[in-house]
């Protein structure tokens, strides 16, 4: 097979061992890559080294480390069609979404291409006569990262684009269940003239080909987007040898609708907030906190449409949503639904998995409603990451404020008004990395992305999500070398004779 990238050569995994990955939409073989052990990851890590303390890339000037980037976005755009079917065969995904998730990738690399181009140097004014001060940005070394199955190659180009541009060396491990596009990304930095050492990728599970990554003195940063549970594990592990470490982890997302929003938009966004992509997105707005005098009507019409959402395969032109990624998480998905409602939250639509011909061959489950929720219930404090809605209602902007802040997650949310001033006023008090205010997921490459609380640290995307991957260095020259005059054995006193 010698689907694994290392040192600059396709190899295949030592141990021989293998995974077939399978289309969520209908179970059928999409291909058969090998699964890495630690040993394989470990080769890895020694040629990201070793690229990093003696290859050329990191001495290479920014301004060509940013033209690769631009190359590489070209060569994306290129292959478009090929890299959106392969994403949309591991994920399940509708192939338009795919689409679209290629230009975004294509987009953060232009972005880091284009903006990333000078060194970034700041002398210092200092009193001292014949001395050059100044503080430089240098590549932190050795980049573990580690990506989810959701957005497989978004996830990668958010991590591997200002990895490269900064002058780092990386290992990236990507999910075991969604490993085509970063396979196919891999040939594209390498088509693109990326040194032999400089990326290397491995494939397989966490436990194995991903756990030596966070414990291996020889890196430096691990960059990790995935589930708390993961990222915490990985901070302690991290902390033995003091890397670096960024998280984007979950969210519980509130999406918070006042009485005067614009209805017809606020209805229409809550559908995109929670079901796009089956609700496998960080952001999801999987919290509808809505103002109760409004609560009746647009849960009632919010129903009614989720009832009429098409699912189905990547390749159905009709098809509104997919599939879950796999069956574990299926069972994940239908556990938290029976808990729901064992709690007391009421279903309005959906709730199990879809049976109907040919949906039954995948993991397909059906946008699904939870209404009377309160904020105690588990599954308003719990990421889903399914197609799954809970529903709260409030009466003030206190109330709203307090509900939609009461969460352990705090990545992304939004807020639906027609008063100006209240969208900013709610907009500054909830603690959320990302606000939008009468819309719904819109991200821009230019723009930071991340969490507050449990939802993470660290910033992926704008400029500081290129800091992540710098270290700060002052260098200070003394042109004039001189004795300081503080010991009394020195020179002039005539000591040590
Ligand atoms: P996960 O934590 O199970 O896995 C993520 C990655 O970590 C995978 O590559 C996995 O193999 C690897 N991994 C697991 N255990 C490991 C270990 N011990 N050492 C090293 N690597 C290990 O998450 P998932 O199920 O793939 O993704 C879903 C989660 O990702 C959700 O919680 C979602 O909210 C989150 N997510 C967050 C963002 C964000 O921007 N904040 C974006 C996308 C997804």
């Amino acid at each position: 097979m010698e689907t694994l990238f290392i040192a600059g050569a396709w190899v295949p995994a030592r141990s021989g061992a293998s995974r077939e990955i399978r289309c969520p939409a209908d179970r059928v073989l999409v291909g058969t890559v090998d699964e890495a052990g630690p040993a394989d990851t470990e080769a890895a890590i020694l040629a990201a080294r070793n690229a990093f303390d003696d290859g050329e890339w990191p001495r290479t000037p920014i301004a060509e480390r940013a033209d690769l980037l631009l190359r590489v976005a070209d060569l994306l755009q290129r292959d478009k069609a090929e890299i959106a079917r392969a994403e949309s065969l591991d994920t399940g995904k509708r192939l338009a979404e795919s689409e679209i998730d290629v230009d975004d990738v294509t987009s953060v690399f232009r972005h880091y291409g284009t903006t990333a181009r000078v060194e970034d140097e700041r002398a210092i004014e200092v009193e001292a006569p014949g001395v050059v001060s100044r503080v430089v940005r240098e590549p932190v070394g050795v980049c573990a990262l580690i990506t989810p199955w959701n957005y497989p190659l978004l996830q990668v180009a958010w991590k591997v684009a200002p990895c490269l541009v900064a002058g780092n060396t990386f290992v990236l491990k990507p999910s075991e269940l969604t490993p085509h596009t970063a396979i196919h990304l891999m040939r594209l930095l390498a088509e693109a003239g990326l040194p032999a050492g400089a990326g290397n990728l491995v494939l397989g599970a966490g436990s194995t080909a991903g756990a030596p990554l966070s414990v291996d003195p020889r890196v430096d940063l691990v960059s990790f987007t995935g589930g708390v549970t993961t990222g915490k594990r990985l901070m302690v592990n991290a902390a033995e040898t003091v890397k670096r470490i960024a998280l984007e982890l979950g969210g519980k997302n509130p999406n918070v609708v006042f009485a005067d929003a614009d209805r017809e938009a606020a209805l229409d966004n809550a559908m995109t907030a929670v079901f796009l992509h089956s609700g496998q997105v960080c952001s999801a707005g999987a919290r509808l906190i809505v103002e109760e005098s409004i609560e009746e009507s647009f849960v009632n019409e919010l129903v009614a449409r989720a009832g009429r959402i098409r699912l189905g395969g990547p390749f159905d032109a009709a098809a509104e949503t997919g599939a879950l990624i796999s069956q574990a998480h299926l069972d994940k998905v239908t556990a938290y639904v029976d808990q729901a409602i064992a709690e007391g939250a009421r279903l309005r639509v959906g709730g199990s998995r879809a049976t109907d011909p040919p949906l039954v061959d995948g993991y397909f489950f059906p946008p699904t409603v939870l209404d009377e929720c309160d904020t105690l219930m588990r599954c308003v404090q719990e990421e889903s990451f399914g197609p799954v809605l809970t529903v709260e209602t409030f009466r003030t902007e206190e109330e709203a404020v307090r509900l939609a802040n009461d969460s352990i997650y705090g990545l992304a949310g939004a807020v639906w008004t027609s008063d100006a001033a209240r969208a900013e006023r709610v907009a500054r008090r909830l603690r959320l990395g990302t606000v939008w205010i009468n819309d719904y997921h819109p991200y821009v490459a230019q723009a930071e992305w991340g969490g507050y609380k449990q939802s993470g640290f660290g910033r992926e995307l704008g400029a500081a999500g290129l800091e992540e991957y710098r270290e700060t260095k002052h260098i200070w020259r003394n042109d004039h070398p001189a004795p300081t005059g503080w010991w009394r054995s020195g020179g002039d006193a005539g000591g040590g004779s």
